[in-house]
């Protein structure tokens, strides 16, 4: 079964200027994408490799064993001078929530993720499969969560027969019991993506 997509990494480009600090959101699309800088040295992201001079790197959002991350390969010309949490920056790295890259000249990117919970009916496709935390078959009509794993958990059961008991497990249980990954139904930012 394919994976859902339920989360999407946010860069929030921080420009400090001598009184005042600007902060600007990139939203990352889910494919590999280029990072570079445009005429008015502005970050934006590209489908396409950016101009000589202007590359930042290729960023993609990954789903690993470990959570969400970001994998980023620095560009060789833009690399130097650049720190990760305050330690120099690998060309190759695996960010995380929370994450910040200070470039020379008081820029900054901060790693944010946003957690876009899948929630709606089973549908036919997943009508029958076991709510893998009551064990009990899922109803077409029956609202469920998706975790990105592909399990379907029960939300509420009550739509298409209202006498019974509507089955919250995705509510009670705090994550998955195929994978473990925590059971988030409100979207958001995990963390305070300005700080
Ligand atoms: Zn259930
Ligand atoms: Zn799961």
């Amino acid at each position: 079964m394919s994976a859902v997509p339920s989360f999407e990494m946010h860069l929030f480009v921080r420009t400090e200027a001598e009184n005042a600090s600007d902060v600007r959101r990139l939203e990352l699309p889910q494919s590999p994408s280029f990072l570079s800088f445009d005429k008015a040295r502005v970050p934006e992201f590209t489908s396409a490799s950016p101009a000589s001079g202007r590359e930042i790197g290729l960023l993609e959002p990954v789903d690993t064993a470990f959570g969400p991350r970001l994998l980023f390969l620095v560009s060789r010309a833009f690399g130097r001078g650049l720190r990760l949490n305050g330690q120099p920056l690998p060309r190759v790295a695996l960010l995380r929530d929370g994450d910040r890259i200070a470039a020379p000249g008081g820029r900054s990117f901060g790693v944010a993720l946003f957690r876009r919970p899948s929630v709606g009916p089973a549908g036919a496709p997943l009508s029958g499969r076991e709510c893998p935390v009551c064990r009990t078959a899922l109803a077409e009509s029956t609202s469920v969560f998706r975790c990105p794993c592909g399990a379907a958990i029960h939300l509420d059961a009550a739509g298409e027969n209202p006498a019974a008991e509507a089955l919250e497990c995705a509510r009670l249980a705090s994550e998955c019991p195929i994978c473990t990954r925590a059971i988030v139904l409100e979207a958001g930012y995990a963390s305070d993506p300005e700080r």
